[in-house]
């Protein structure tokens, strides 16, 4: 890999990110001019050297190519700091939804999901697992496309067989009912849950289910997709470790007559198209064997006949002042502030 000269390579430019190993800063290419994220992998902490977590996100990267994935130029070394050399992306989800006046058509937002959903059956069909969907790894150009980032978490999976891994992924609010009952046997579904929760987080600017811990959020994902009745749609569920420790006390509130569906319309509707609703629940589904896969959801009347046809988000997002990743939205949410 090329590697650029200690301390002259690149000339930093400002703090885009405060990642949990490390800062990202914008920076420029001396020679190209071309812009670049530099990721700064955190040294301090790892007594026996290279950090595990950045080796894995290294090597999952180099192997990957498609314009809806991050790519990773190349990897420089600079005083005592090793640094990931990634292509430079204006925003983060996170930054851009938290924007007043940032507004997207039905036709970008249509855009959006198709490229989120695109990188993802990428990543699937390679046997890649991101584990840690959230609006701030996920990343926008001024030009309208979005790419997948931060692989901190990610790994291969095993296709044919389930895999044993650690349940301790995800961000909580992001995270399917499997890793909160304590399953670590998993695949892509789990990602498409996440994709379901950014799916309906596009539209209502919101992040959908908002739980303080791991019960509490078993229960707000109940509060608006109905309880989980084992027998009806999981039977395996009740197999998991933690199914009876994370279980809500007392599930029935009067609108248990009503179908899981019917439930979900009448939560989002004024928010999304009848279209959009059925991408949303198919994603959505509590049994993985039943949620939708990325190639899956992109196959859906949604993306393939309905009205408008996705439009990438372009002129828009080149038109707002400024480069918004979460970082920035947070320090400018600080300051408005009394
Ligand atoms: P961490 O694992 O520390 O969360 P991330 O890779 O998610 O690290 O980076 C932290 C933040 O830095 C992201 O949320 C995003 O706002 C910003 N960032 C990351 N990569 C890029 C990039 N290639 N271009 C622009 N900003 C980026
Ligand atoms: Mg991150």
């Amino acid at each position: 890999m090329p590697r650029a000269a200690p301390g002259e390579g690149y000339e930093r430019i400002a703090q885009v990110g405060e990642g949990t190993y490390g800062q990202v800063f914008k920076a420029r290419a001396e020679k190209s001019g071309a812009l670049v994220a530099l990721k700064k992998i955190r040294m301090e902490a790892e007594k026996d050297g290279f950090p595990v977590t950045a080796m894995r996100e290294i090597k999952l990267l180099q192997g990957l190519r498609h314009e809806n994935v991050v790519r990773l130029w190349e990897m420089m070394v600079s005083k005592n700091s090793v640094y990931m050399v990634f292509e430079y992306m204006e925003h983060d989800l996170n930054g851009v939804l938290a924007h007043p006046s940032i507004t997207f058509t039905p036709a970008h937002l249509k855009s959006l999901s198709a490229q989120l959903f695109s990188g993802l059956a990428y990543l699937h069909r390679r046997s890649v697992l991101h584990r840690d969907l959230k609006g701030s790894n996920i990343l926008l150009s001024n030009a309208g496309v979005l790419k997948l980032a931060d692989f901190g978490l990610a790994r291969m999976y095993a296709k044919r067989r389930k895999g044993d891994y650690t349940n301790r992924v995800v961000t909580l609010w992001y995270k399917p009912l499997e890793l909160l009952f304590g399953a670590t046997q998993y695949g892509p579904e789990v990602d498409m849950w996440g994709a379901g929760c950014i799916f309906l987080e596009l539209f209502t600017r919101r992040p959908a289910f908002q739980g303080n811990d791991e019960i509490h959020q078993v229960a707000v994902i109940y509060d608006v997709l109905g309880p989980l009745v084992p027998a009806d749609e999981w039977p395996d569920a009740e197999k998991l470790p933690w199914y009876d420790l994370v279980r809500p006390a007392a599930a029935s509130d009067g609108l248990a007559a009503q179908t899981a569906e019917e439930r979900f319309k009448l939560a989002f509707e004024k928010s999304m198209p009848p279209a959009a609703l059925a991408v949303a629940f198919a994603l959505l589904r509590f049994d993985p064997a039943r949620r939708a896969s990325a190639a899956e959801a992109l196959q859906m009347p949604y993306f393939t006949t309905e009205r408008p046809r996705a439009q990438r988000p372009a002129g828009l997002l080149a038109s707002v002042e400024g480069e918004w990743h979460e970082f920035e939205s947070r320090r400018a949410a600080r300051k408005a502030r009394p």
